[in-house]
This record gives C-alpha cells, sequence and structure tokens, in this order.
C-alpha cells in the first residue's frame, strides 16, 4: 500500500539496537498484559504462556474501507439473524453439501432430532459474529472491502485484539517516538472489542432473566480441552465476571458430566460446577468455543451433548442453525447473482446493495446449475485454477485448496460430492511490508491484511424475528506474509496487528 503511505511506513528497522528495544518492550507489554498463548511445548504444571505473533507497528489501512466495514455491521448481523431463522433455505443447502460432507449432515441431523423430541424452548439465540474481509483494488485502483468470509460460531481473538491495539497505542506514545525513522503521529482508533462482545453475552443474560426454579444463573463457555488460545477467552470471561456475572468454563467432552435437563416443559440446562456439585447454577447462556468442527464430536456421546444443549431452556450462542447459517455454501449462494437471494433477506434496496458490494466472486462446484458448470471448468484448468481458493463447509483454518492444489485435490474426490465445495476468487490486496515479531524472531517482508469485524445480536427465533440488540464490536486485524495461504493465528499462520489509518 505504498501509493496510500509514501512507502515510508511501516518503517523498516535497521540498528540493531532500536530493533532490540522496540522488541524487548512488546515482550514485556504482552506478557504484562495478557497478549498471550499458551506455549505448544510440555507445561505438565499449566503455568507458561508465551508472547502472541505480533506486527512490530500497525499496518496501514485505508480509513474508508475500514468505516465501511464497521458500518454495515448491523446489516450483516440482521442479515444472519433472518438467514438463521430461515429452515427451508438453510435445509435445502445442507441438502446440496450433506452428501460429501458428514459434519454438516450430523449438525442438521441435530436440529431435526430437538424437533421431534418436544421442538425448541429458548426463544432467543445470540450471535456473536465476526465478518472478515480484505482490501481489493479495483481496475480504476479504488480501494474496497470485499468479504473473505461471515465466521458464526467461535468467532475468536476479540480479546487479544483490544490487547492488540492497546500495545501499538502504547507503543507509539513510548517507542515509535525514539526511532530514527520514527513515524509521523498515527491515526490508531478505539478498539473495544473485549467490551462490546461481553456486552453482547450480558444482554443476552439479562434477558433470559432470573430462575424459575431459584437457581443462580450463570453464562457457560464451552471450550476444548488443552485450548493454547484461552487468555483470548479469559478477556472476555473476566469483562463478564467484572459486572458480577458468574462465568463457568466447561470442556465440550465433559457436558454429559456436569450439566443435565430439568425435568420440567421449560428443560432449562443446570449446571453443577465440580468442586461443589451440591451447587446448581442454570445456564442463560451457552457460549461455543468448541463445537464447530468434527474433532470436537470424536464419539456419539458428544452429539449427545450437543443435543443436550439445542434442546434446553439456555440461550445457546449460537444455536446450531445459526452454525449453519454460516456454512461457506450460504454466502456462495448470497453471491450468485442471478438467484438474487440476498434480497429475500434484506428489508431495504440500500441494504442489499451496501452488502453486495462487499462480495467477491463465488461459485458453486455442483452438476447442475451454469454457475456450477461454469466453475468446474475453471477449478480443473491449470491456469484458471490459479485465482481461486476452493472450501469445503469448515471453520477454524487450514482446510482450504489453494490455487495449483485444487484440481488435484478434485482428482481425490468423487465428482457427485465436488457440490459440497465452493470455489472463490482470491482477493489479492496492494503491497504492503511489515515485520512480525514470532516466538522471539523478527521476519520482515511483504504481507497481507484481513480485517474482521465482530457483530452482537439477540433475536426471537419465534414468530416475529424482532431484533432485540444489534450491535458492531470492535474489530480484529490478523496479518500474515504474503507467501502464506492461511492467515489464522491460532492455526500458527498469521500474526495479531491493529490498523493505523490512512
Ligand atoms: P476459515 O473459516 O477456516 O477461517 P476462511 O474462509 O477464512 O476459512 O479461509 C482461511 C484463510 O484463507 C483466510 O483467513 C485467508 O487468509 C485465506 N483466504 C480465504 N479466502 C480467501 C480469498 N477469497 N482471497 C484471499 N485469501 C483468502
Ligand atoms: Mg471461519
Ligand atoms: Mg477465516
Amino acid at each position: 500500500m505504498s501509493s496510500l503511505t509514501g512507502g515510508s511506513y511501516p518503517p523498516t528497522l535497521i540498528n540493531d539496537q532500536e530493533k532490540e528495544r522496540l522488541v524487548q518492550t512488546i515482550k514485556d507489554w504482552s506478557i504484562a498484559n495478557g497478549l498471550a498463548v499458551r506455549p505448544a511445548i510440555e507445561d505438565p504444571d499449566g503455568i507458561l504462556a508465551i508472547n502472541a505473533p505480533v506486527t512490530l507497528f500497525p499496518s496501514p489501512f485505508p480509513k474508508t474501507c475500514f468505516e465501511e466495514a464497521k458500518a454495515i455491521q448491523t446489516s450483516y448481523n440482521e442479515l444472519y439473524s433472518r438467514i438463521s431463522q430461515d429452515e427451508e433455505f438453510l435445509g435445502s443447502l445442507v441438502q446440496e453439501v450433506a452428501g460429501g460432507d458428514d459434519f454438516i449432515a450430523n449438525l442438521w441431523d441435530l436440529h431435526l432430532k430437538v424437533k421431534s423430541q418436544g421442538g425448541y424452548t429458548q426463544k432467543l439465540t445470540l450471535g456473536l459474529f465476526r465478518s472478515d474481509y480484505m482490501v481489493h483494488q479495483d481496475n480504476n485502483s479504488s480501494l474496497q472491502i470485499k468479504q473473505v468470509e461471515f465466521n458464526t460460531i467461535a468467532s475468536s481473538f476479540g480479546g487479544l485484539s483490544a490487547q492488540t491495539s492497546l500495545l501499538h497505542s502504547h507503543l507509539s506514545q513510548t517507542e515509535y517516538p525514539l526511532l530514527h525513522s520514527s513515524p509521523p503521529a498515527l491515526s490508531l482508533p478505539q478498539n473495544q472489542s473485549t467490551q462490546r462482545l461481553a456486552a453482547g453475552l450480558r444482554t443476552a443474560y439479562h434477558a433470559y432473566g432470573p430462575s424459575s426454579l431459584n437457581h443462580p444463573t450463570c453464562v457457560l463457555f464451552l471450550v476444548q480441552d488443552g485450548e493454547r488460545n484461552i487468555f483470548d477467552q479469559r478477556h472476555l470471561e473476566y469483562a463478564l465476571s467484572s459486572s458480577s456475572i458468574p462465568v463457568f468454563r466447561l470442556p465440550f467432552s465433559q457436558i454429559l458430566q456436569h450439566t443435565r435437563i430439568a425435568p420440567t416443559p421449560d428443560r432449562q440446562l443446570l449446571y453443577s460446577p465440580p468442586p461443589n456439585p451440591c451447587l446448581t447454577f442454570e445456564a442463560a447462556v451457552t457460549y461455543l468455543r468448541a463445537g464447530y468442527g468434527p474433532t470436537d464430536y470424536p464419539t456419539p456421546s458428544a452429539w449427545q451433548a450437543r443435543l443436550q444443549i439445542e434442546r434446553s431452556n439456555t440461550i445457546a450462542c449460537p444455536s446450531v442453525l445459526t452454525q449453519l447459517s454460516g456454512m461457506k455454501k450460504v454466502q456462495q449462494v448470497l453471491a450468485t447473482p442471478d438467484i438474487s437471494v440476498l434480497s429475500k433477506f434484506t428489508s431495504s434496496q440500500q441494504q442489499h446493495d451496501a452488502l453486495w458490494k462487499t462480495f467477491t466472486n463465488i461459485y458453486p462446484l455442483d452438476n447442475t446449475s451454469s454457475a456450477g458448470q461454469l466453475a468446474r471448468k475453471l477449478a480443473t484448468d491449470p491456469i484458471e485454477c490459479l485465482k481461486y481458493v476452493m472450501k469445503p463447509q469448515r471453520e477454524g483454518g487450514g482446510n482450504n485448496f489453494y490455487r495449483g492444489a485444487i484440481p488435484k485435490q478434485l482428482e481425490k474426490i468423487p465428482e457427485e460430492h465436488w457440490g459440497s465445495f465452493i470455489l472463490m476468487k482470491i482477493i489479492t490486496p496492494p503491497p504492503l511490508s511489515n515485520t512480525i515479531l514470532r516466538a522471539g524472531k523478527l521476519e520482515h517482508g511483504g504481507v497481507i491484511c484481513e480485517l474482521g469485524v465482530y457483530g452482537t445480536c439477540l433475536w426471537d427465533r419465534k414468530g416475529s424475528g424482532e431484533i432485540l440488540h444489534n450491535e458492531e464490536a470492535g474489530y480484529l486485524l490478523r496479518t500474515k506474509g504474503d507467501q502464506s495461504e492461511e492467515g489464522g493465528v491460532a492455526a500458527g499462520y498469521g500474526c495479531m496487528d491493529s490498523v493505523a489509518l490512512v
């Protein structure tokens, strides 16, 4: 993005002493302020933390793009709350991918089981969403945001992201002015992601109301065993506890051991914390930071556990239907021009057009639609395929096939299952460089930034579909080396960053 900054920012540090000083400050600030993850190495006592990978400088990001992404978030919240209430629409898309995707088939099955076992009792659903974008430069060189994906489950890094913004702001006041190539005053927007996401959870907690069984109520975080990104979750948890809301972490693998459904028509979800099984809480809100991929369901009892959550009266964040609305297939169908699905879910032409502008080309890979047939040609052509990424219906990073790997992967999949994937045009942001501090080592070079905007939404899933709460909730900037395909921080490819608006 040198055209935006004159090429002098972010500076390339050449003086070793300068580098060392800046790195030392980042190392200490990060641990002191919980910008950290658990290490991958053996740590039997569970006492170690290491710095989350981070850029030395906030990356320049076009202000118009940043503001557009933030402004559109409440429309995205509304859109996905509507999609997740349209059972028929979701069911038809599940049919298209389920043949080659057992996981999606099982999630849909779970929804059908709830319906056949007395239906849903809780009318509210909470979404903690994150819409991800990259900056795209079109032919007449204007810059615009293009959506990479929309996350409806376990949207992570809200906790670490607020800390990263604080780190860069601290450095801009203390360290950057001391550098030989000291940058000019930076425009660093505030980032309230921790507080805003916690506010979403808090709103749902209060909407649930007091227990009719006279139990204390709580928020339950369902988590993965051995989670390394735990401090990200802890920041949210502490923000909730500080407003006197009891929060508990429960491994997804232990749901059936520690929760049960009350034998009442409402089916309250009761939770007894392990140290004192006589004490029983009612889970007002259940926030999933697990359960988004097949590895969390190694046995039928894990599916039984998810069913227990879904059938109960707890406000699920998200419900299984909301999880399914985050399928890449949904994103593809919304972005396919000739079927104009988007207009069905939007409330005005203006809203429709603003959302539409953020889409890039995404194709189905089915064998029946004309778009699918075209995409099959593109995906198997050795030159054309280089412009695309092929995605299955998965979350959490590391699942996609890029460019030249697409035809080889398709060869391994029976043709009748190609429709379980979508084919998406690769977005290539303008070139930019920065320095990443990862595992104590500096990596300097070309980088690609991905902006995520958080949103919180609470709606009535029964009847009117009324939205009770709808807010934009701060942002995340993740940056990766420009030679890397994936950008997930937890998956080990990307790093934390924040924006310097230009
Ligand atoms: P996941 O749900 O696993 O995070 P994503 O759709 O976000 O899946 O893909 C993972 C990563 O792949 C993104 O963070 C981004 O770095 C890269 N990626 C995905 N789609 C595109 C695209 N259309 N253009 C450029 N990079 C992409
Ligand atoms: Mg995702
Ligand atoms: Mg992603």
